[in-house]
Formats: C-alpha cells, sequence, structure tokens
C-alpha cells in the first residue's frame, strides 16, 4: 500500500503491534474459557488477567468491567436495560443532541416504545452545562446519558460535575457515559467520574474491532442485553472474544506504560492547527478540541465530502464527520447552530502519538492544493 497520511485516529487505529501479537497468541490458545480441562482453565485465566488490565485503566475493580463486541454494543446495553432497572421512577430520558449515532438512536428506539427523551442543545463551541442537565431532570427521570468526549468536536463534556449535581439533586437517577473517545485519552482514570455506566470501545486505542467494555458500578443490578450461556458474570453470553480480549488488554497495556502520549498528541494537534491557519486563511477553526486527538475546521465554500475525496486521492485520510455519518451533514455541528455553508465545508480531524510533523506538513500541503484546485460555492 502507498504511503498513509492518517488524521482518522477518532474514526478507528491501526492494530498495535502489541495488541497483534496478544491476539496471535491468544488465538493459538483455542480454548474456551467455559471448558473444565486445562485448555479452558488456562482460556479463563488469561481473560481474568486482561480483565485486571481493563479495569486498573478504568480505575474500578474487575467485577465491575463486563466485556463487549463495541462500543455500540455498550451504549445499547446501559441504555436499553438502564431505563427498565429505573422503570418503577419513570420512563423520562435526558440526553444531549451531540451523542454517537450509538447512543441517539437507541433513544429514538426507546422513545417509539413509550419513553420520553430530553435532547440538550450545545452552545454554538459544543458544549453542554451542568445547569442544563439539572434543569432537565423531572421526578420520572429515570437516567441520564452524557458522552465524555464529543467524537466530532473533541469537546470534553462535564461528566464528572454532572454526575455529581445530579445525584445531589436525586439519587436515583442512573447515569451513563459514553467514554468511547475518552479511554486512555484524557488524563483522569473514567471510573473518577463516578458515572454508574460507562462505555469504552477497544478500536479507538489499538485493539482490533470487535471488543469494547462496559464498566457497572458495583450495586448497579444491570440486566443482561444478551441471554445465553451465562458467560460475564450471567450478564454478556457468548464465549469470550478471546483474542480480541487479550488485543484489547495489551493495547491498554501498552498505552498506560506511556504516559506522555496525551502531550505529544496534543503538540501534533496544535501544530497542525497552527499550520493550517497560516496556509489557508479562510479556514476557520470549529473546535480546537479540548482533548488532544480531535479537532474540527472547515473551509467556507467547499463541500468537505469533496475535499476528503480529493485528499483521500493523495493518501490523506481525514474525516467530514463521525465515519458513521456516511455523508450525511453531521448532526453534531448542525446541533452547534452553525451557518451552513461552515456546515458543509466541516472536516474533522484526528490524532496519535505516533503522528509526525512530516506527516502534518503533508496534510496541510494536500489542503493547501486542494483549496486551491477545487471550485468553491462562493466563486
Ligand atoms: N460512541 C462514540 C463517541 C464513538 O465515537 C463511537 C465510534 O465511532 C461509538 C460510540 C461506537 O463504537 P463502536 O464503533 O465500537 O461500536
Amino acid at each position: 500500500m502507498d504511503e498513509l497520511f492518517y488524521f482518522d485516529y477518532a474514526a478507528t487505529s491501526p492494530v498495535r503491534p502489541e495488541a497483534a501479537a496478544a491476539m496471535m497468541e491468544a488465538l493459538g490458545r483455542f480454548g474456551n474459557p467455559s471448558s473444565r480441562y486445562g485448555y479452558g482453565r488456562e482460556a479463563a485465566r488469561r481473560v481474568k488477567e486482561d480483565r485486571e488490565v481493563v479495569a486498573r485503566a478504568l480505575g474500578c475493580t474487575p467485577d465491575e468491567v463486563y466485556f463487549t463486541s463495541c462500543g455500540t454494543e455498550g451504549d445499547n446495553w446501559a441504555l436499553r436495560r438502564g431505563v427498565e432497572l429505573n422503570r418503577r421512577k419513570g420512563r423520562h430520558i435526558v440526553t444531549t443532541a451531540i451523542e454517537h449515532a450509538a447512543v441517539l438512536e437507541t433513544c429514538r428506539d426507546l422513545e417509539r416504545s413509550g419513553y420520553e427523551v430530553t435532547y440538550l442543545k450545545p452552545d454554538r463551541a459544543g458544549r453542554i452545562t451542568v445547569e442544563q442537565v439539572t434543569a432537565a431532570l423531572r421526578p420520572d427521570t429515570a437516567l441520564v446519558s452524557m458522552m465524555l468526549v464529543n467524537n466530532e468536536t473533541g469537546v470534553l463534556l462535564p461528566v464528572a460535575e454532572a454526575v455529581r449535581a445530579v445525584k445531589a439533586r436525586d439519587q436515583a437517577v442512573l447515569f451513563h457515559t459514553d467514554a468511547v473517545q475518552g479511554f486512555l485519552k484524557v488524563p483522569f482514570p473514567l471510573c473518577s467520574t463516578g458515572a454508574d455506566l460507562i462505555t469504552v470501545s477497544g478500536h479507538k486505542i489499538g485493539a482490533p474491532k470487535g471488543i469494547g467494555a462496559l464498566y457497572v458500578k458495583k450495586g448497579v443490578k444491570l440486566a443482561p442485553l444478551l441471554t445465553g450461556g451465562g458467560q460475564e458474570d450471567g450478564l454478556r453470553s457468548g464465549t469470550e472474544a478471546t483474542g480480541q480480549i487479550a488485543a484489547f488488554a495489551a493495547a491498554v497495556s501498552a498505552a498506560a506504560a506511556d504516559p506522555g502520549r496525551l502531550d505529544r498528541t496534543a503538540a501534533m494537534k496544535d501544530y497542525t492547527l497552527t499550520q493550517l491557519k497560516a496556509a489557508l486563511p479562510n479556514l476557520e477553526v470549529l473546535s480546537a478540541g479540548d482533548v488532544g486527538h480531535i479537532c474540527a475546521v472547515t473551509l467556507p465554500g467547499y463541500k468537505s465530502e469533496v475535499v476528503v475525496r480529493v485528499l483521500g486521492d493523495r493518501g490523506v485520510c481525514v474525516s467530514s464527520g463521525s465515519a458513521c455519518h456516511k455523508g450525511r451533514p453531521s448532526h453534531v455541528f448542525a446541533a452547534m447552530g452553525l451557518p451552513k455553508r461552515w456546515l458543509d465545508g466541516a472536516l474533522r480531524l484526528s490524532f496519535s502519538p505516533e503522528t509526525t510533523r512530516e506527516q502534518a506538513d503533508v496534510l496541510v500541503s494536500a489542503l493547501k492544493e486542494a483549496a486551491g484546485s477545487l471550485f468553491t460555492t462562493l466563486s
């Protein structure tokens, strides 16, 4: 393959060599962790160790970590079974208009079965305040779901503060956070937010696709989403994906062993934004991002779909928003109330600790060249 200049780490990340090696090793030991003979017991022992690694990174105990197939599963499980758990309290949900589709579409599905959902609107910077969350609470609110890091703007939402404020008002409200873009990308363990339920996903942190985890705080009696053989302490049936789990733990360990990763990523984002602003005077920064790995810019008058394609032809990978939009305008930027010509030209850039200045320079010159060669809707 030709060289790739990859700026779409929020969509997915390359599998880390440590994760690939751990996966290959685990695939060789193919025992089913539920089997009673040595081969199975060995597989179960490894899954236990891997769970401990993930728990340490989350800041919780291993019995609070349940492996899932992806972030989408974690979000579905938390929301669907979370509201059920609190069904006696009521049928009202509070979430934000800028959640990932895994939360938004689940909320829409719950609306179809009789739940009422309040979607909090962000301001023009993509921020949601704690006051908005508490003002939306009602006596019949069963669950609040507020993402930790927005996947299109890189804005860090005040989850810990919101958990505290919500619980102070009403201890019985369940609090879920979709922390798929926050896991190992923020300088605090996710469980320190105090949320009852936390969703994470492996493929954003160098593990392969097909693995994630849901943190369920001790004492929260969440029912399973998947029923069957009773794996994961009866809460998530399905034979454990031992290879993916091993890779997930290896990716977590590798990240945890590299404390400089957040600063390096942020430095590359800052460098890229500075260079872009210098090279393209008409470029607007939609969000500089609070986290080091995500920011959003726009080239007003250009169509981001076309820019993404032209850059892609040059081996430069950026996104016009969440990879899940597939060409539709971003609901996040739209909810921020940005003018249409800003929405049309929006680009999400996302980084990793391995991003280099040379790669960033290629992005800047490719974008400058693309802007020069394309007609704008303004011209
Ligand atoms: N939540 C957020 C914020 C995301 O960015 C994503 C993936 O882009 C998901 C959930 C879904 O995760 P997965 O792809 O593991 O299903």
